[in-house]
């Protein structure tokens, strides 16, 4: 069994984030003793709201991501739930498409920056409001684990085989294969930075899952579904010690080049 103190997943109202916090309840090789589940609209996530009553592990926070001037807000409460112990684990999860565009009339300013500021600067912004969080995190575990790992501090980002830019085919997906190319950037450079503090960065592709984001116009025919994605991406990141440089794993721990 894999020791994770506390795990911050955002966007997990549906969809992977959800199916995250359902497999942090129930998975036989990690079980978190806090599981923050943040989202947009806490009152309409009932789906997220049952499993908060059927387990006190589970919080429910209010996070648009997008929302940069409520992060101190949301920092505060994340630290009074894991007190002094920190943050373990935080998974970057929420992201858009609205809709997958592939034609360059579709394309305009306003839909590209929107996109990235959700896929690509909340990631960022948000990593760098809870380093504190995540830092004290490294530091309360150094003892019991050396170099990098989930259980001692990480961040997760969840990125995209769209992002591959070795692996590009298929239709356009104008923004949004940008967004997440860029996120893949920062997860690298976040890595090196990092190192040192003890806090392990790595990016996801998650499968091609049956999920909204997909029933998106546009958005490719699934291949897995929700509960295949997530096994198989907790179980690839509970082996992950931060010597991964070629690209980003998927689901079944195939590298994907960058
Ligand atoms: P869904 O559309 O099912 O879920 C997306 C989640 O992100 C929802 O909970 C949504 O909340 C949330 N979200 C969107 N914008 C914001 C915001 N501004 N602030 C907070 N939360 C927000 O998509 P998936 O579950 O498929 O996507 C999860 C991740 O997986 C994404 O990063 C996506 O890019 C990635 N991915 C998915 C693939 C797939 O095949 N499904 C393939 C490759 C990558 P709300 O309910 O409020 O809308």
């Amino acid at each position: 069994m894999t020791e994770i103190y506390s795990v911050l997943i955002t966007g997990a109202s549906k969809g992977i984030g959800l199916e995250f916090v359902k497999q942090f309840l129930t998975n036989k090789s990690v079980k978190p003793h806090i599981i923050i589940a943040t989202c947009r609209n806490p009152e309409t996530a009932t789906a997220l709201q049952e499993l908060k009553k059927s387990d006190k592990k589970v919080h429910i926070l209010k996070l648009d991501v997008d929302h940069f001037e409520a992060y101190d807000k949301v920092v505060g409460e994340v630290k009074t739930i894991v007190k002094d112990k920190g943050l373990t684990l935080l998974i970057n999860n929420a992201a858009i498409c609205v809709p997958f565009s592939d034609t360059l009339e579709d394309v305009t300013p306003e839909k590209f920056i929107s996109i990235l500021t959700t896929n690509t600067v909340a990631p960022v912004m948000l990593t760098k409001a809870l380093y504190p969080l995540l830092k004290l995190s490294a530091e309360k575990n150094s003892k019991e684990t050396k170099g990098l790992s989930v259980s001692r501090a990480a961040v997760i980002n969840i990125s995209s085989i769209g992002a591959s830019i070795e692996r590009r085919k298929g239709p356009a997906l104008w923004c949004y294969r940008e967004s997440k190319a860029a996120l893949n950037m920062s997860t690298r450079t976040m890595a090196i930075e990092f190192e040192k503090d003890g806090i392990l960065v790595e990016s996801f592709h998650p499968g091609v899952v049956d999920t909204d984001l997909l029933a998106c116009p546009g958005g490719p025919p699934s291949e897995i579904d929700t509960a295949t994605s997530v096994t198989g991406m907790i179980s690839v990141m509970l082996q992950l010690t931060g010597k991964n440089k070629e690209g980003f794993p998927e689901y079944t721990g195939e590298i994907l080049p960058f």
